[in-house]
């Protein structure tokens, strides 16, 4: 099923190209999805912890939903 955000995944399920320690494993791969490659992290978003980021993404979320 194809998705709107070119993940080809909906909103909070984990990427399968993500590895356990928290890499891309299509980091500087053509097959990267252009939304990833264009992503700008910023000290707001990133935190200083995983924890930050996740509560940061999770209020985006909340925020956009339809
Ligand atoms: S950056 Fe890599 S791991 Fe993260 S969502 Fe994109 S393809 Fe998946």
């Amino acid at each position: 099923m194809p998705f709107a955000n070119g993940l080809g995944k909906p909103a909070g399920v984990r990427c399968v190209q993500l590895s356990d320690d928290g890499l891309c494993a299509l980091f500087g791969q053509p097959e990267r999805p252009a939304v990833c490659s264009s992503l700008r992290p910023s000290l707001e978003m990133c935190g200083t912890s995983q924890a930050h980021a996740i509560a940061w993404l999770s209020a985006l979320e909340r925020s956009t939903a339809p």
